[in-house]
Protein backbone atom coordinates (compact mmCIF):
# COMPACT_ATOMS: atom_id res chain seq x y z
CA UNK A 1 0.00 0.00 0.00
CA UNK A 2 1.39 3.24 -1.24
CA UNK A 3 1.52 6.29 1.54
CA UNK A 4 1.27 10.07 0.48
CA UNK A 5 2.82 12.84 3.21
CA UNK A 6 0.08 15.09 2.70
CA UNK A 7 0.60 18.86 4.34
CA UNK A 8 -2.31 21.00 5.17
CA UNK A 9 -2.13 24.11 5.62
CA UNK A 10 -5.90 25.98 6.76
CA UNK A 11 -4.75 29.12 7.09
CA UNK A 12 -7.37 31.73 7.92
CA UNK A 13 -11.13 32.83 7.62
CA UNK A 14 -13.46 29.68 5.98
CA UNK A 15 -9.66 28.24 5.23
CA UNK A 16 -9.93 26.68 8.65
CA UNK A 17 -13.45 25.37 7.60
CA UNK A 18 -12.93 23.79 4.55
CA UNK A 19 -9.27 21.99 4.68
CA UNK A 20 -10.80 20.41 7.67
CA UNK A 21 -13.83 19.13 4.85
CA UNK A 22 -11.48 17.83 2.51
CA UNK A 23 -9.52 15.93 4.70
CA UNK A 24 -12.70 14.15 5.43
CA UNK A 25 -12.77 13.31 2.04
CA UNK A 26 -9.68 12.48 1.91
CA UNK A 27 -9.92 10.19 5.05
CA UNK A 28 -13.15 8.43 3.47
CA UNK A 29 -11.73 7.67 -0.03
CA UNK A 30 -8.78 6.12 1.84
CA UNK A 31 -11.08 3.64 4.04
CA UNK A 32 -12.76 2.70 0.85
CA UNK A 33 -9.63 1.10 -0.68
CA UNK A 34 -6.19 -0.84 -0.32
CA UNK A 35 -4.15 0.94 -2.16
CA UNK A 36 -3.42 3.82 -0.76
CA UNK A 37 -3.39 5.56 2.64
CA UNK A 38 -2.76 9.49 3.47
CA UNK A 39 -0.45 10.74 6.54
CA UNK A 40 -1.42 14.23 7.06
CA UNK A 41 0.72 16.84 9.28
CA UNK A 42 -1.39 20.24 9.71
CA UNK A 43 0.34 23.69 10.07
CA UNK A 44 -1.26 26.63 12.64
CA UNK A 45 0.35 28.81 9.90
CA UNK A 46 -1.60 32.28 9.41
CA UNK A 47 -3.16 35.13 10.89
CA UNK A 48 -3.03 33.58 14.26
CA UNK A 49 0.41 32.73 14.17
CA UNK A 50 1.22 36.06 13.21
CA UNK A 51 0.03 37.44 15.98
CA UNK A 52 1.83 35.31 18.13
CA UNK A 53 5.25 35.37 16.18
CA UNK A 54 5.08 38.64 13.77
CA UNK A 55 5.27 35.68 11.02
CA UNK A 56 2.42 34.46 8.96
CA UNK A 57 4.79 31.21 9.14
CA UNK A 58 8.39 29.88 9.94
CA UNK A 59 10.89 31.38 8.03
CA UNK A 60 12.27 27.70 7.57
CA UNK A 61 8.62 26.89 7.11
CA UNK A 62 9.21 25.72 3.22
CA UNK A 63 11.50 22.74 4.86
CA UNK A 64 8.78 21.24 6.14
CA UNK A 65 6.71 21.17 3.59
CA UNK A 66 9.55 19.93 0.51
CA UNK A 67 9.37 16.25 1.18
CA UNK A 68 5.68 15.97 1.10
CA UNK A 69 3.35 14.67 -2.02
CA UNK A 70 0.94 17.21 -1.74
CA UNK A 71 -0.09 20.41 0.14
CA UNK A 72 -3.92 21.34 0.85
CA UNK A 73 -4.46 25.11 1.38
CA UNK A 74 -7.10 26.38 2.43
CA UNK A 75 -6.74 30.61 2.49
CA UNK A 76 -4.67 33.46 4.05
CA UNK A 77 -6.31 36.70 4.93
CA UNK A 78 -6.69 37.78 8.14
CA UNK A 79 -9.50 40.90 9.14
CA UNK A 80 -7.39 42.40 11.53
CA UNK A 81 -3.68 42.11 9.34
CA UNK A 82 -3.06 44.01 6.08
CA UNK A 83 -4.14 41.55 2.59
CA UNK A 84 -0.62 41.97 1.53
CA UNK A 85 1.23 40.93 4.17
CA UNK A 86 -0.93 37.97 4.51
CA UNK A 87 -0.29 36.77 0.98
CA UNK A 88 2.73 37.58 0.85
CA UNK A 89 3.99 35.73 4.30
CA UNK A 90 1.88 32.61 3.36
CA UNK A 91 0.69 31.89 0.25
CA UNK A 92 3.04 33.73 -2.50
CA UNK A 93 6.00 32.53 0.24
CA UNK A 94 4.98 28.70 -1.10
CA UNK A 95 3.72 29.17 -4.34
CA UNK A 96 7.37 31.01 -5.20
CA UNK A 97 9.28 29.41 -2.94
CA UNK A 98 8.22 25.95 -3.91
CA UNK A 99 8.50 27.15 -7.62
CA UNK A 100 4.71 26.35 -8.53
CA UNK A 101 5.02 28.16 -11.34
CA UNK A 102 1.61 26.85 -13.18
CA UNK A 103 -1.21 27.78 -11.54
CA UNK A 104 -4.19 26.02 -12.76
CA UNK A 105 -8.07 26.54 -12.55
CA UNK A 106 -10.39 24.25 -14.49
CA UNK A 107 -14.07 25.87 -14.63
CA UNK A 108 -17.54 24.41 -15.93
CA UNK A 109 -20.85 24.70 -14.94
CA UNK A 110 -21.72 21.41 -12.73
CA UNK A 111 -25.02 19.79 -13.26
CA UNK A 112 -27.24 20.95 -10.66
CA UNK A 113 -25.70 24.87 -10.55
CA UNK A 114 -27.72 27.54 -12.24
CA UNK A 115 -25.06 30.11 -14.02
CA UNK A 116 -26.04 33.41 -14.14
CA UNK A 117 -25.39 33.94 -17.99
CA UNK A 118 -29.00 33.36 -19.56
CA UNK A 119 -28.08 31.93 -23.20
CA UNK A 120 -25.11 29.58 -21.85
CA UNK A 121 -25.51 25.96 -21.50
CA UNK A 122 -23.67 23.63 -19.39
CA UNK A 123 -21.42 22.55 -22.57
CA UNK A 124 -20.80 25.98 -23.23
CA UNK A 125 -18.84 26.62 -20.50
CA UNK A 126 -15.62 24.14 -20.27
CA UNK A 127 -12.26 26.05 -19.87
CA UNK A 128 -9.03 25.29 -17.60
CA UNK A 129 -7.34 29.08 -17.09
CA UNK A 130 -3.75 28.79 -16.48
CA UNK A 131 -2.09 31.28 -15.00
CA UNK A 132 1.49 32.48 -14.37
CA UNK A 133 2.42 31.72 -10.67
CA UNK A 134 5.84 33.26 -9.84
CA UNK A 135 6.61 36.68 -11.19
CA UNK A 136 5.31 39.16 -13.28
CA UNK A 137 2.91 41.67 -11.87
CA UNK A 138 3.86 39.90 -8.46
CA UNK A 139 7.43 39.74 -8.56
CA UNK A 140 7.60 41.71 -5.47
CA UNK A 141 9.71 44.46 -7.03
CA UNK A 142 8.67 48.06 -6.09
CA UNK A 143 9.11 50.40 -3.49
CA UNK A 144 7.99 53.42 -1.68
CA UNK A 145 9.80 56.23 -1.23
CA UNK A 146 8.35 60.20 0.82
CA UNK A 147 6.18 57.92 2.83
CA UNK A 148 3.15 60.58 4.44
CA UNK A 149 4.76 63.31 2.54
CA UNK A 150 2.77 65.29 -0.47
CA UNK A 151 5.80 63.93 -3.03
CA UNK A 152 5.27 60.26 -1.60
CA UNK A 153 5.89 58.02 -4.83
CA UNK A 154 5.48 54.00 -4.97
CA UNK A 155 6.03 51.16 -7.65
CA UNK A 156 4.92 47.67 -8.00
CA UNK A 157 7.63 46.89 -11.24
CA UNK A 158 5.80 43.55 -13.21
CA UNK A 159 8.98 41.46 -14.63
CA UNK A 160 8.72 39.13 -17.06
CA UNK A 161 11.74 36.99 -17.44
CA UNK A 162 12.05 35.14 -21.04
CA UNK A 163 12.38 31.68 -19.01
CA UNK A 164 9.36 32.49 -17.18
CA UNK A 165 6.99 32.99 -20.12
CA UNK A 166 8.43 30.11 -22.40
CA UNK A 167 7.75 27.63 -19.12
CA UNK A 168 4.07 29.09 -18.71
CA UNK A 169 3.21 29.01 -22.50
CA UNK A 170 4.62 25.83 -22.87
CA UNK A 171 2.73 24.17 -20.26
CA UNK A 172 -0.51 25.49 -21.41
CA UNK A 173 -0.06 24.39 -24.99
CA UNK A 174 0.62 21.31 -23.39
CA UNK A 175 -2.47 20.99 -21.38
CA UNK A 176 -4.50 22.76 -24.64
CA UNK A 177 -2.67 20.04 -26.59
CA UNK A 178 -4.06 16.67 -24.07
CA UNK A 179 -7.61 18.48 -23.70
CA UNK A 180 -10.20 17.58 -26.74
CA UNK A 181 -10.64 20.50 -28.76
CA UNK A 182 -6.94 21.30 -28.91
CA UNK A 183 -7.97 25.15 -28.05
CA UNK A 184 -5.56 27.89 -26.69
CA UNK A 185 -6.07 31.42 -26.07
CA UNK A 186 -3.09 33.56 -25.15
CA UNK A 187 -4.34 36.29 -23.05
CA UNK A 188 -2.28 39.71 -22.96
CA UNK A 189 -2.68 43.25 -23.17
CA UNK A 190 -0.19 43.65 -25.65
CA UNK A 191 -1.29 47.28 -27.37
CA UNK A 192 -1.04 49.32 -24.23
CA UNK A 193 1.78 47.31 -22.69
CA UNK A 194 4.45 47.46 -25.09
CA UNK A 195 7.52 45.72 -23.50
CA UNK A 196 7.02 42.51 -21.63
CA UNK A 197 3.05 41.61 -23.23
CA UNK A 198 4.80 41.89 -26.59
CA UNK A 199 7.40 39.67 -25.62
CA UNK A 200 4.78 37.10 -24.46
CA UNK A 201 3.12 37.34 -27.89
CA UNK A 202 6.39 36.52 -29.70
CA UNK A 203 7.20 33.35 -27.85
CA UNK A 204 3.85 32.11 -27.70
CA UNK A 205 4.24 31.93 -32.00
CA UNK A 206 7.67 30.36 -30.98
CA UNK A 207 6.29 28.10 -28.79
CA UNK A 208 2.89 27.44 -30.51
CA UNK A 209 5.47 26.43 -34.13
CA UNK A 210 6.27 22.81 -31.69
CA UNK A 211 2.67 22.12 -31.45
CA UNK A 212 1.23 22.41 -34.75
CA UNK A 213 -1.84 20.45 -33.70
CA UNK A 214 -3.01 23.23 -31.17
CA UNK A 215 -5.42 25.57 -32.68
CA UNK A 216 -4.58 29.32 -30.77
CA UNK A 217 -5.68 32.70 -30.89
CA UNK A 218 -4.85 35.51 -28.88
CA UNK A 219 -6.62 37.81 -27.51
CA UNK A 220 -6.59 41.44 -25.08
CA UNK A 221 -7.54 40.77 -21.70
CA UNK A 222 -10.55 43.70 -21.41
CA UNK A 223 -11.85 42.01 -24.92
CA UNK A 224 -11.52 38.67 -22.95
CA UNK A 225 -13.87 39.49 -20.17
CA UNK A 226 -16.19 40.13 -22.48
CA UNK A 227 -15.69 36.83 -24.77
CA UNK A 228 -16.18 34.98 -21.63
CA UNK A 229 -19.73 36.63 -21.00
CA UNK A 230 -20.90 36.41 -24.84
CA UNK A 231 -19.16 33.76 -26.31
CA UNK A 232 -18.06 31.34 -23.80
CA UNK A 233 -17.69 28.01 -26.16
CA UNK A 234 -15.42 29.78 -27.92
CA UNK A 235 -13.12 29.26 -25.33
CA UNK A 236 -11.21 26.15 -24.32
CA UNK A 237 -7.68 26.73 -22.53
CA UNK A 238 -6.63 30.17 -21.38
CA UNK A 239 -3.11 31.02 -20.52
CA UNK A 240 -2.46 34.62 -18.95
CA UNK A 241 -0.37 36.92 -16.67
CA UNK A 242 -0.38 36.51 -13.17
CA UNK A 243 -2.24 39.12 -12.49
CA UNK A 244 -4.83 38.92 -15.41
CA UNK A 245 -5.54 35.22 -14.81
CA UNK A 246 -6.45 35.68 -11.56
CA UNK A 247 -9.07 38.34 -12.12
CA UNK A 248 -10.01 36.46 -14.98
CA UNK A 249 -10.45 33.46 -13.07
CA UNK A 250 -12.52 34.70 -10.48
CA UNK A 251 -14.94 36.03 -13.25
CA UNK A 252 -14.65 32.50 -14.54
CA UNK A 253 -16.16 31.20 -11.26
CA UNK A 254 -18.70 33.86 -10.95
CA UNK A 255 -19.63 32.55 -14.49
CA UNK A 256 -20.36 28.87 -13.72
CA UNK A 257 -21.92 29.44 -10.07
CA UNK A 258 -19.84 30.43 -7.45
CA UNK A 259 -16.54 31.09 -5.87
CA UNK A 260 -17.29 28.96 -4.03
CA UNK A 261 -16.97 26.14 -5.93
CA UNK A 262 -14.12 26.58 -8.03
CA UNK A 263 -10.83 24.87 -7.66
CA UNK A 264 -7.28 25.46 -8.29
CA UNK A 265 -3.71 23.65 -8.59
CA UNK A 266 -0.62 25.37 -8.16
CA UNK A 267 1.70 22.71 -10.04
CA UNK A 268 5.53 22.53 -9.97
CA UNK A 269 5.18 20.29 -13.09
CA UNK A 270 8.82 19.30 -12.82
CA UNK A 271 8.03 17.85 -9.33
CA UNK A 272 11.28 18.98 -7.74
CA UNK A 273 9.11 20.49 -5.13
CA UNK A 274 5.80 19.53 -4.11
CA UNK A 275 2.69 21.06 -5.49
CA UNK A 276 -0.30 22.82 -3.62
CA UNK A 277 -3.77 22.84 -4.07
CA UNK A 278 -6.42 25.34 -2.68
CA UNK A 279 -10.62 27.01 -3.23
CA UNK A 280 -9.96 29.79 -5.81
CA UNK A 281 -11.57 31.81 -2.74
CA UNK A 282 -10.25 33.50 0.35
CA UNK A 283 -11.23 34.01 3.72
CA UNK A 284 -14.34 35.37 3.29
CA UNK A 285 -14.61 37.68 6.32
CA UNK A 286 -18.26 37.93 5.80
CA UNK A 287 -19.11 34.18 6.48
CA UNK A 288 -16.01 32.92 8.61
CA UNK A 289 -16.86 30.71 11.76
CA UNK A 290 -20.87 30.29 10.33
CA UNK A 291 -20.65 26.92 8.77
CA UNK A 292 -21.70 28.67 5.55
CA UNK A 293 -18.85 28.15 3.77
CA UNK A 294 -19.59 26.30 0.41
CA UNK A 295 -16.94 23.33 0.50
CA UNK A 296 -16.72 22.27 -2.83
CA UNK A 297 -14.14 24.47 -4.30
CA UNK A 298 -11.91 22.49 -1.68
CA UNK A 299 -13.25 19.36 -2.57
CA UNK A 300 -12.96 19.56 -6.50
CA UNK A 301 -9.14 20.94 -5.52
CA UNK A 302 -8.79 17.76 -4.20
CA UNK A 303 -9.73 15.98 -6.86
CA UNK A 304 -6.85 18.33 -9.02
CA UNK A 305 -4.64 16.59 -5.89
CA UNK A 306 -5.36 13.14 -6.61
CA UNK A 307 -5.25 13.48 -10.03
CA UNK A 308 -1.26 14.85 -9.54
CA UNK A 309 -0.52 11.85 -7.69
CA UNK A 310 -1.76 10.26 -10.32
CA UNK A 311 -4.94 8.49 -8.68
CA UNK A 312 -7.07 8.78 -11.18
CA UNK A 313 -9.85 6.22 -10.43
CA UNK A 314 -9.84 8.09 -7.10
CA UNK A 315 -10.16 11.51 -8.28
CA UNK A 316 -13.05 10.30 -10.75
CA UNK A 317 -15.07 9.17 -8.13
CA UNK A 318 -14.35 12.00 -5.57
CA UNK A 319 -15.05 13.93 -8.89
CA UNK A 320 -18.67 11.47 -9.30
CA UNK A 321 -19.37 12.42 -5.42
CA UNK A 322 -19.39 16.39 -6.02
CA UNK A 323 -21.51 16.41 -9.11
CA UNK A 324 -23.97 14.08 -7.34
CA UNK A 325 -24.20 16.52 -4.59
CA UNK A 326 -24.47 19.69 -6.49
CA UNK A 327 -27.40 18.05 -9.05
CA UNK A 328 -28.94 18.20 -5.35
CA UNK A 329 -30.53 21.68 -4.47
CA UNK A 330 -31.37 20.40 -0.99
CA UNK A 331 -27.48 20.38 -0.67
CA UNK A 332 -26.85 23.81 -2.04
CA UNK A 333 -24.86 25.75 0.29
CA UNK A 334 -26.14 30.12 0.54
CA UNK A 335 -23.44 31.27 -2.10
CA UNK A 336 -25.94 28.87 -4.26
CA UNK A 337 -28.77 30.13 -2.92
CA UNK A 338 -29.53 27.26 -0.71
CA UNK A 339 -29.55 26.82 3.27
CA UNK A 340 -27.25 23.68 3.66
CA UNK A 341 -24.03 23.75 5.59
CA UNK A 342 -20.34 23.13 5.17
CA UNK A 343 -20.79 19.73 7.16
CA UNK A 344 -24.23 18.75 6.02
CA UNK A 345 -22.41 19.26 2.24
CA UNK A 346 -19.39 16.95 3.06
CA UNK A 347 -21.31 14.40 5.07
CA UNK A 348 -23.19 14.17 1.70
CA UNK A 349 -20.27 14.10 -0.65
CA UNK A 350 -18.31 11.38 1.72
CA UNK A 351 -21.65 9.23 2.16
CA UNK A 352 -21.91 9.32 -1.63
CA UNK A 353 -18.02 8.20 -1.69
CA UNK A 354 -18.51 5.15 0.39
CA UNK A 355 -21.27 4.02 -1.06
CA UNK A 356 -20.63 4.23 -5.16
CA UNK A 357 -17.86 1.45 -2.80
CA UNK A 358 -19.90 -0.44 -1.38
CA UNK A 359 -21.94 -0.56 -4.74
CA UNK A 360 -18.53 -1.26 -6.87
CA UNK A 361 -17.33 -3.79 -4.73
CA UNK A 362 -20.94 -4.97 -4.73
CA UNK A 363 -20.58 -5.48 -8.61
CA UNK A 364 -17.44 -6.85 -8.68
P1 LIG B 1 -13.24 36.03 -0.78
O1 LIG B 1 -13.06 34.98 -1.80
O2 LIG B 1 -12.76 35.71 0.59
O3 LIG B 1 -14.78 36.43 -0.69
C1 LIG B 1 -15.51 37.04 -1.74
C2 LIG B 1 -17.01 36.76 -1.59
O4 LIG B 1 -17.27 35.39 -1.95
C3 LIG B 1 -17.51 36.91 -0.15
O5 LIG B 1 -18.81 37.45 -0.17
C4 LIG B 1 -17.54 35.49 0.36
O6 LIG B 1 -18.49 35.26 1.37
C5 LIG B 1 -17.87 34.69 -0.88
N1 LIG B 1 -17.27 33.35 -0.79
C6 LIG B 1 -15.96 33.06 -1.01
N2 LIG B 1 -15.75 31.75 -0.81
C7 LIG B 1 -16.93 31.20 -0.48
C8 LIG B 1 -17.33 29.87 -0.14
N3 LIG B 1 -16.47 28.85 -0.12
N4 LIG B 1 -18.62 29.67 0.18
C9 LIG B 1 -19.50 30.68 0.15
N5 LIG B 1 -19.18 31.95 -0.15
C10 LIG B 1 -17.90 32.21 -0.47
O7 LIG B 1 -12.49 37.35 -1.33
P2 LIG B 1 -12.17 38.75 -0.61
O8 LIG B 1 -13.35 39.16 0.21
O9 LIG B 1 -11.65 39.61 -1.67
O10 LIG B 1 -10.95 38.45 0.37
C11 LIG B 1 -11.05 38.17 1.76
C12 LIG B 1 -9.65 37.86 2.28
O11 LIG B 1 -9.15 36.68 1.68
C13 LIG B 1 -8.62 38.94 1.99
O12 LIG B 1 -7.73 39.00 3.10
C14 LIG B 1 -7.88 38.43 0.78
O13 LIG B 1 -6.57 38.93 0.67
C15 LIG B 1 -7.89 36.95 1.06
N6 LIG B 1 -7.75 36.11 -0.15
C16 LIG B 1 -6.89 35.07 -0.07
C17 LIG B 1 -6.76 34.20 -1.13
C18 LIG B 1 -5.83 33.03 -1.01
O14 LIG B 1 -5.21 32.85 0.02
N7 LIG B 1 -5.70 32.20 -2.02
C19 LIG B 1 -7.55 34.38 -2.28
C20 LIG B 1 -8.44 35.45 -2.33
C21 LIG B 1 -8.54 36.32 -1.25
MN1 LIG C 1 -7.57 35.64 -6.69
Amino acid sequence: MKTYQIALVPGDGIGKEVVPAGRKVLETLAHTTDSFQFEFEAFDWGGDYYRKHGLMMPANGLDALRGKDAILFGSAGDPDIPDHITLWGLRLKICQGLDQYANVRPTRILPGIDGPLKRCRPEDLNWVIVRENTEGEYSGVGGRMHQGHSIEVATDLSLMTRAGVERILRYAFRLAQSRPRKLLTVITKSNAQRHAMVMWDEIAAQIAAGFPDVTWDKELVDAATARMVNRPASLDTIVATNLHADILSDLAAALAGSLGIAPTANINPERVYPSMFEPIHGSAFDIMGKGLANPIGTFWSVVLLLEHLGEMAAARRVMQAIEHVAANPRLHTRDLGGNATTNEVTEAVCAEIAATTRNSLAQA
